[in-house]
């Protein structure tokens, strides 16, 4: 037999056979609390019945129809559907099967329309894992180390992380506008930048959320420019940080929205959203792939917005996301290795110390471990891998939330 790759056996702490709800079954007969979410991709929660009954039947219907050749009836009747929930303005959808593919996607997209070579990341930003989308993740070198030579034209500016420095939000955001304008008169022109691609959220790089003024300085100086604003929802999207959209909370608009994740409940489907006059400049050939926007998937993620939209699960992202975090709280106000907790609704991390303050991953690699083995499934972030995160399904309950704390508060 075939040996797994050392990467999928250090991966692979449950063997599971089953989930439900926001609850994973071991082969071993063991119940854990999934705080994970298979990292923020299950939010209606693992088998929601509906989406398995949408699965069941659209798989006996039609399995793949491949757009250039064949229309299918889920992928129309998700467009209509997505369109009710998109930002106005971002009119045209079209799809891939992955984050990183969609972030491809959208980086082909700006270049092509604007004609410029370079696009701007923000310092902590995760953004896949192929060469493109590798080039433009800065949070952790593991992602990069090894790989030369990345792809060109890909500038790095500071994101507004105030808790590194030991600043408040607005000296962290000063900062970082000052240095992306200087980044625009050094590294890069606005007349060679295509794009700012931004996450509302830094996922990988930590879970450090963006802010109004530093979001609203991204879209004053791209619309000075001509540069696009491309958000990264990927991870923040559907809804996990308690409004449909994390560049929700800012207030400003976006030129293309990339969405993955917890579009679908697990089915590997991704989309990117931009005006129709934008996206009328890729033209057939120059995007896609054999199975972007399967009737699988695409089936899968109309039942997962059914259930996000009568189930309210945004709504319940804000609502139990504060519980988690008021709870996370007053673990952190008891234990001086948590420096800080932050995050938005349901996508909150635990940053772990040492006594002088510098990145702790051990500790943080600990407690997951401590909290693995009492039934509560983590996981860790951050370029040191000292964040602790949480993301449970959007499903979870206050009784969830309160067993989560119970057994974190034990792990910590
Ligand atoms: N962008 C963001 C913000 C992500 O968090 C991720 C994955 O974690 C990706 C892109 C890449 O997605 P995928 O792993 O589906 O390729």
């Amino acid at each position: 037999m075939a040996e797994l790759s050392p990467i999928l056996k250090q991966a692979t702490p449950v063997l599971a056979e089953r989930g439900e709800g926001v609850y994973l079954y071991g082969e071993d007969g063991r119940r854990y609390l999934d705080f994970t979410a298979g990292i923020g991709v299950t939010s209606t929660g693992h088998c929601h019945p509906r989406v398995v009954e949408a699965v069941r039947e659209q798989a006996g219907k039609l399995i793949h129809g491949q757009y250039t050749t064949v229309m299918h009836r889920p992928l129309l009747t998700l467009s209509e559907r997505l369109s009710e929930v998109l930002p106005e303005g971002l009119d045209s959808l079209f799809y891939v099967n992955s984050g990183s593919e969609a972030v491809e996607a959208a980086l082909r997209l700006t270049r092509h329309a604007t004609g410029r070579p370079n696009v701007v990341v923000f310092h902590g930003s995760f953004h896949g894992r192929t060469i493109g989308a590798a080039t433009m993740t800065t949070s952790a070198t593991k992602f990069r180390a090894g790989f030369a030579p990345l792809m060109g034209g890909v500038v790095v500016s500071p994101f507004p992380t105030a808790f590194r420095y030991g600043w408040s939000e607005e000296e962290a955001t000063r900062f970082a506008l000052r240095e992306l304008d200087y980044t625009l008169q050094t590294l890069t022109s606005p007349a060679e930048t295509a794009a700012f691609f931004v996450e509302p959220v830094l996922g990988e790089g930590g879970y450090v959320p963006a802010n109004s003024a530093f979001m609203r300085g991204l879209r004053e100086r791209a619309d000075r420019h001509g540069i696009l604003l491309v958000v990264d929802e990927v991870q923040t999207g559907f809804g996990r940080t308690g409004r449909f959209w994390g560049h929700d909370h800012f207030d400003v608009g976006s030129d293309v929205l990339i969405t993955a994740k917890g579009l679908a409940s697990g089915f590997p489907l991704s989309a990117i959203a931009a005006s129709r006059d934008l996206m009328a400049k890729a033209w057939p050939g120059s995007q896609g792939g054999t199975y972007g926007g399967n009737a699988v998937a695409c089936a899968a993620a109309l039942a997962t917005l059914d259930v996000v939209q009568s189930e309210g699960l945004v709504e319940n992202a804000a609502t139990q996301g504060a519980r988690l975090r008021e709870g996370l709280a007053k673990v952190a106000a008891d234990v001086s290795a948590i420096g800080d907790v932050r995050g938005l609704g349901l996508m909150l991390g635990n940053e772990f110390v040492d006594k002088d303050g510098n990145p702790d991953p051990a500790a943080a690699a600990r407690v997951q471990q401590a909290a693995s083995a009492a039934g509560l499934l983590l996981l860790t972030c951050g370029a040191a891998g000292n964040v602790v995160r949480m993301i449970p399904p959007l499903v979870v309950n206050a009784d969830q939330i309160d067993e989560g704390l119970g057994l974190w508060r034990e792990a910590v």
